[in-house]
């Protein structure tokens, strides 16, 4: 077994727990970030879904019915796999948390069973979202079918291209999939018409949101149906090892909804170190980037305030990543309290280097990753754990969406 040979000793956290929270405020903020920035129009939906989103999820019969759709539709609990031949590899102990194994791929699911719940609880009979790669269309599209509602999912022209066997999962499904013909014609401009489409439809359409973003009470709501996932986590710890807090959890960030549900029950747990990787694209200084925190300023993208990458006069500069799940500009809230408090170290991941840990996961253990998962796992060269340590890595989703690119990486 390889071991590092530096001394290492596990730096003491930056932030006073004591005095902070993590958590949402009754406004909607983490510190000076979120609360809900939406066009009159819109007022009324998030005000209804406000007031009623954590009555609703607090029903014993909401939460019979989470529980086992969790369980008997998406495969919950997902297993906390203990990864033998990688741990030797880095000289830790390195366990995998398998949302990969979710019905539809990805962790995904979770919120969108959640979410559709709550849409039924308010009366909707139709739901409205947008996707960039797919896979959220894809979860959407899958509970509408589950609980017959009407459902269309708003995706990006170019992404509709790039991103076929989404498409024709979603119709599969009975999903109406309409193009978002505007700007660059991908995700934040999915996002911009299926805004434009529930202030339209504002009485009988729920709009499921895909990750952490959005208005108040959308990062909070999702947080709470992704935390399962850190819930879990504890659980399965306190069997394996005796102790419900592992030393590292470390969770790829798009919008920032696997690392949410990961980090979530740990974010008051100081022993617990919180990494979050970001996606560097095809290099920090290249102009071809999404690495929010590093490259990003405050401001107000999809409703809520946050980091954003931006032009000087206020633009959202147009992010660029190989994995389309990461491919965003801006991060959840939650995260950039994280950040702005030190709670949770942000790093970020090349295309290139996450590519690499793809191939390498595939290799040693058996998995092929999501390009997406695969950044998180791309940071365990440099973590330099101690071999007693406990390293717990969100596996968001499996690789097969990804096979077309990964292809191309196969010496022939
Ligand atoms: C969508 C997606 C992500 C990114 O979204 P988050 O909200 O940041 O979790 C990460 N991994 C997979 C597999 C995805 O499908």
């Amino acid at each position: 077994m390889k071991l590092e040979t530096q001394p290492f000793v596990k730096p003491s956290l930056p932030v006073d727990l004591s005095s902070r929270r993590f958590d949402v405020n009754e406004q909607g903020y983490y510190g000076q970030f979120g609360g809900a920035y939406v066009p009159e129009m819109l007022y009324p939906n998030v005000e209804e879904l406000r007031e009623n989103y954590l009555k609703i999820i607090a029903e014993p019969a909401f939460q019979a019915e989470f529980d086992q759709l969790l369980r008997d539709f998406a495969g919950r609990p997902t297993p906390l796999f203990l990864a033998a031949r990688l741990s030797e590899k880095y000289g830790t102990q390195i366990y995998l948390k398998r949302e990969d194994l979710c019905h539809t791929g990805a962790h995904k699911i979770n919120n969108t069973i959640g979410q559709i719940l709550v849409a039924k609880r308010l009366g909707k009979a139709r739901i409205v979202a947008e996707t960039g790669a797919g896979q959220h269309g894809v979860a959407t599209a899958t509970v509408c079918a589950l609980m017959g509602l009407e459902c269309t999912v708003y995706m990006g022209k170019l992404d509709i291209e790039r991103q076929k066997p989404n498409v024709d999962r979603m119709k599969m499904l009975g999903a109406t999939v309409v193009a978002a013909t505007c700007g660059s014609q991908t995700l934040k401009d999915a996002t911009n018409e299926a805004m434009r489409h529930w202030i339209n439809h504002p009485v009988d359409t729920h709009y499921i949101i895909g990750s952490v973003v959005g208005p108040h009470p959308y990062p909070d709501m999702v947080t709470r149906f992704q935390s399962v996932i850190s819930k879990e986590i504890r659980q399965q710890l306190r069997e394996r090892i005796g102790r419900p807090n592992p030393d590292y959890v470390i969770a790829c960030v798009g919008g920032g909804s696997n690392a949410a549900g990961a980090f979530c029950h740990f974010l008051h747990q100081p022993d617990v170190r919180l990494l979050a990787i970001e996606a560097a694209g095809k290099g920090l200084d290249s102009g071809h980037s999404a690495a929010t925190t590093a490259l990003g300023k405050p401001g107000i993208l999809h409703g809520s305030r946050t980091i954003l990458m931006q032009t000087d006069d206020g633009q959202v500069t147009e992010p660029y990543s190989l994995s389309a799940g990461l491919d965003y500009p801006g991060i959840g809230p939650i995260h950039a309290h994280l950040f702005e408090t030190g709670r949770a170290e942000f790093h970020a991941i090349s295309d290139d280097e996450a590519v690499a840990a793809a191939f390498e996961l595939s290799r040693l253990e058996g998995i092929i990753p999501a390009l997406e998962s695969a950044h998180a796992f791309a940071y365990l060269p440099k973590l330099h754990a101690r071999p007693e340590d406990v390293v717990v890595i969100s596996l968001s989703g499996r690789g097969d969406k990804d096979l077309a690119t990964y292809t191309k990486y196969i010496p022939d």
